[in-house]
């Protein structure tokens, strides 16, 4: 049984949480922020909750590695300081630091640069593959942050970390800065936004990080002969969260662990789970420039207009009688794909519509060509990452289909629901805290769950969902009940002050 995650429920007035806000610097370290480089919903998170944290009274900056698609003329980047030195363990490499603001807000947004390790196509690797030295871009990246604080001579009170990209700063930070003036006093919490991705590399790569082999052990970076950068994050950061409080508890198990449950079940009492928000000012039907109507709960007939753009885009008939289900996601097992490739052709024999944007795992891109081949009227499928088109697919959807294996928090759902598009989700992690399953007499709900991992359960909750679409009256209260839920920042940023406030006090 996994243990309850750490206390979150305490609910101090916006007030005070200002007044413990005032002055508390914080510096985001990520690999992707929103709008400056996207996988998923890390990028999102990074570039929306620092916003809310500023509102609270906090002074934030963010970090993230300067990557080649970030024009520094789109972005106005302005460099700060001109080659660095970031020892590594087979010498000394350096780092120019850019800066811009963040949006429209007083936050920074640094950059670090080094095209050898930057300056190329994607973040991670390409369609064929992860870079086969991505151990030591992000060991460069972790070390470039914490030598970028002496050389702007800004220190915060805590590095706010995220996901294994960042794991070897907190690594870094109390092992070779442990006596270091001004790093002493550095707090740092770690979050986790995925635990099936790791960092995983071989023993050899660890010399190069400039971390002793003491380092390699059960206890600390060691995971099954290899070195670890997420254990680096877990085993050395002050605190750890995770976004939903039920994923917090599922990671303590050996189901949703990936290995690392013993390491969080041992961590339990300073992990915590807050869900994440969505940023309303960017994902928002009433004023979103990229839907042909804009509306709100209470012209939602409106989606009608962005339904039938949809459809003409991706060259399927409009049929107002008919359902248009959309995806939005990474093409792999995690999200679905495997039990939705089990049933897609039951599906498609009902009278619905299956509108695909991802890109993800060879196998699905496959699979998803040679269906849209067989299905031309009912399946459109683009494999492609594409913001304009997610927004479309959103506001121009009935439904959202996100049938995860395993979800940390999901973002889409959330968005779905803001744009009147109701989730069918599986109960699991985020989706579990944020979708309600409509009751049987129809009056309560969000959205569509089912519970066990099995072809024949989506199946189920598809032909339901069909026939309440059929039912006006009922679809609509749906609808109008989905729009009205708040996922907005506030709440969940109140939640990381204080978080920040507990491991300062430690
Ligand atoms: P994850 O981070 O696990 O991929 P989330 O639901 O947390 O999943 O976040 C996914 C984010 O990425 C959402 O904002 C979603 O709209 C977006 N997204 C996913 N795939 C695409 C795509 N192919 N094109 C545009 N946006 C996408």
């Amino acid at each position: 049984m996994a243990r309850k995650a750490a206390d979150k429920s305490i609910e101090t007035p916006v007030v005070e949480h200002r007044e413990h806000a005032r002055g508390r610097r914080v510096l985001f370290v990520s690999s992707e922020v929103v709008p400056f480089a996207k996988t998923g919903g890390l990028a999102d998170v990074v570039g929306s909750l620092p916003r809310a944290l500023m509102k609270l009274g906090c002074e934030v900056a963010v970090v993230m590695p300067k990557y080649k698609n970030i024009s520094p003329e789109k972005y106005k980047l302005k460099l700060e300081v001109k080659g660095i030195p970031v020892p590594m363990g087979m010498g000394e490499m350096t780092a120019d630091i850019y800066s811009t603001r963040l949006g429209d807000t007083n936050g920074t947004v640094y950059f670090i640069q080094n095209d050898r390790y930057f300056d190329r196509d994607g973040f991670y690797g390409t369609p064929e593959g992860d870079y086969h030295d991505n151990a030591e871009r992000f060991a460069f990246f972790s070390r470039a942050v914490l030598e970028m604080l002496k050389a702007i001579q800004w220190f915060p009170e805590i590095l706010h970390l995220n996901d294994w990209q960042t794991g070897l700063v907190a690594a870094f930070l109390k092992t070779l800065y442990q006596k270091a003036h001004h790093y002493q006093n550095i707090r740092t919490l770690f979050s986790i936004h995925n635990m099936a991705y790791q960092g995983l590399f071989p023993k050899y790569v660890l010399p190069m990080t400039g971390l002793g082999w003491e380092e390699f052990s059960h206890e600390k970076l060691e995971f099954y002969d290899q070195v670890n950068y997420l254990k680096a994050g877990l085993v050395y950061s002050d605190a750890l969260n995770t976004v939903s409080e039920r994923y917090a508890e599922e990671i303590q198990t050996e189901e949703y662990g990936h290995g690392l449950q013993g390491v969080l079940k041992d961590r339990a009492s300073e992990l915590y789970g807050i869900v994440n928000g969505i940023d309303y000012d960017e994902w928002n039907p009433a004023t979103d420039k990229e839907i042909p109507a804009q509306y709100t709960v209470k012209n939602h007939d409106q989606k009608t207009e962005s339904k039938k753009k949809l459809l003409l885009e991706q060259n399927l008939t409009y049929n107002p009688n008919t359902p248009v289900i959309g995806l939005i996601s990474r093409l792999t097992d995690q999200k679905g794909l495997d039990l939705i490739a089990e049933i897609i052709q039951d599906f498609l024999a009902m009278d619905v519509q299956f509108v695909i944007l991802g890109t993800g795992e060879p196998k699905y891109h496959l699979l998803l060509e040679e269906l849209r081949g067989k299905y031309p009227s009912k399946l459109s499928v683009a494999l492609k990452f594409d913001n304009r088109l997610a927004k479309l697919i959103y506001a121009g959807s009935d439904m959202f289909l996100m049938p995860s294996r395993f979800e940390p928090c999901g973002l889409g759902q959330m968005i779905a629901m803001k744009y009147g598009t109701i989730p069918l989700v599986r109960k699991t992690g985020g989706l579990a805290d944020t979708v309600e399953n409509l009751s049987p007499d129809g009056k309560k709900g969000t959205g569509f769950v089912f519970e066990d991992y099995k072809g024949e359960d989506l199946l189920f909750i598809l032909k339901r969902a069909t026939e309440a679409f059929h039912q006006p009256k009922l679809w609509t209260e749906l609808v109008q009940r989905a729009m009205k839920q708040d996922f907005s920042w506030d709440a969940s940023a109140r939640k990381y002050l204080e978080i920040y406030g507990k491991i300062l006090k430690k």
